[in-house]
């Protein structure tokens, strides 16, 4: 194979700290084990996420000195509009200060009463939060395929229709506000969602009239697979694919801090003129007025560079091709993770890597503590500390389905060759597999307990 390359050149360093193994036994021992407590001065390749974490460009940057401040009017809003309406074909778009306050927004223009139901492939937890904020249960509805994770099905964020079909009958169309998709599906591990699949899910959400919505955060990465994987696309460029996956909705909510190659931003897209009319109001109380959404003229020059930059295909052949490497080196080393990798992150199934280590003593959790002690990685545990729970009766943990290592990769920050130092840690940390032992709790709060636990080694 042709080594990947990275299709930029570097011209402004930020240095990494080197620690030492040393250093690290008393770092993480300081922060409880919990990779939540450590200084980022102190982690060497942070893979926590790949949200709001992207380099910007030159030209990014460049637009950042060229940003217009004014209160109204501002000709960064004109072009960051321009450059939104051109890709996604939207009528309205509604500059918001990340994703979630597009959603926030969304949810409480759409939702007309509680006690209905909004489906997705898979709900982000943020999404989740607000549709269940309004009074609303989140349906996940993804594939079986998307639950299995050796399944190498090549969509597999896509919808399951007859669950699709079966959940608006059940709850009555009229209790369905709207159906949302998730692109790629973030919450099942970064699996694409099929063009075939997109438009199947926008004619059901019709027929029954509801309208039809993208989670739009990683647009682009999902155009890519479907340039790869779909049959028809190939001579596509990633712009008519994104266009086309854009024209099948009735808007969107997007978090610039992925796909748009900025740190922080959003948006939501709409054609409907009363939803959009209710959604400005909004936004006015909330995020500020309609020509700067919570964010400064500087920021919205940076997300219209950023979308553009995104679309590029060079770019998109090394970043999703370097999260597959990734996943390659793992696999040829006999490191279980989720298959096929998906677009911005590989995930480690801790459970079967360290199968000595039982569910209630974390292997997610010592896997991650361990990659920190090796190399200075910090991945993140989706697993029995994130998603575990107590039995209201007997206090007892209730295990999570999964115990997973989510390692996300910033979008142009590492080079290849910090990509081979993450696989060397896990040659050796393979090695001594059997030698890790497990975590148990010191401390644990009521809710959210994964960011601020405090952990004892077993
Ligand atoms: C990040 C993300 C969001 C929320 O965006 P923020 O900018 O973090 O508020 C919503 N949906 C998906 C799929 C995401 O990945």
């Amino acid at each position: 194979m042709n080594p990947l390359i990275e299709p930029f050149k570097i011209k402004v360093v930020e240095p990494i700290k080197m620690t030492t193994r040393a250093q690290r036994e008393r770092l993480i021992k300081k922060a409880y084990y919990n990779l939540f407590f450590l200084h980022s001065n102190d982690i060497m390749i942070d893979m926590l996420t790949d949200s709001g974490t992207s380099a910007m460009s030159d030209a990014q940057w460049a637009g950042i000195m060229g940003g217009d401040e004014a209160y109204a009017g501002s000709r960064s809003f004109e072009r960051f509009e321009q450059v939104v309406k051109d890709l996604t074909g939207y009528r309205h778009i509604i500059p918001t200060h990340q994703g979630r306050a597009a959603e926030k927004i969304l949810f409480s223009s759409i939702v007309k009463k509680a006690g209905g139901v909004i489906p997705n492939n898979t709900h982000f937890d943020t999404t989740r939060a607000n549709v269940e904020y309004t009074g609303t249960t989140a349906e996940d509805l993804v594939i079986d395929e998307g639950h299995d994770p050796a399944s190498t099905y090549p969509f597999k964020g896509n919808m399951d229709l007859k669950k699709l079909k079966a959940c608006i009958e059940k709850a009555g169309p009229e209790n369905v506000p709207v159906v949302m998709m998730t692109v790629t599906n973030n919450s099942g591990g970064g699996q694409p969602v099929s063009m075939e699949n997109l438009r199947a899910v926008r004619d059901m959400a019709h027929s029954y009239g509801i309208p039809f919505f993208l989670d739009a955060c990683r647009f682009a990465e999902n155009a890519y697979f479907i340039k790869q994987r779909e049959k028809g696309y190939a001579d596509k460029t990633i712009r008519e694919i994104a266009h086309e996956m854009f024209s099948y909705s009735d808007g969107c909510t997007m978090s610039a801090k992925k796909d748009g190659l900025a740190n922080i931003g959003g948006f939501l897209g709409i054609n409907d003129d009363v939803l959009a009319q209710d959604c400005r109001n909004l936004l006015i109380l909330t995020e500020g007025f309609p020509t700067y959404g919570g964010l400064a003229g500087r920021d919205l020059e940076a997300i219209a560079q950023g979308l553009d930059e995104v679309l590029e295909e060079d770019y998109l052949r090394f970043r999703i091709g370097q999260v597959a490497y990734l996943g390659d080196q793992l696999t040829k080393m006999g490191v279980p993770i989720m298959q096929p990798p998906g677009g911005h992150a590989i995930y480690v199934d801790a459970k079967s890597f360290l199968p000595h280590i039982p569910v209630n003593q974390f292997p997610g959790q010592a896997l991650t503590v361990e990659l920190y002690l090796e190399a200075g990685i910090r991945g993140v545990e989706i697993g029995s500390v994130m998603f575990g729970k107590k039995d209201p009766e007997t206090g007892t943990e209730i295990p999570a389905a999964l115990e997973l290592v989510r390692l996300a990769v910033p979008r142009r920050v590492y080079t290849q060759s910090h990509i081979d130092y993450v696989a060397d840690a896990f040659v050796r940390i393979n090695e001594r597999k059997k030698t890790i032992r497990g975590y148990k709790f010191v401390y644990e709060a009521p809710f959210l307990r994964h960011f601020t636990a405090r952990f004892e080694r077993v």
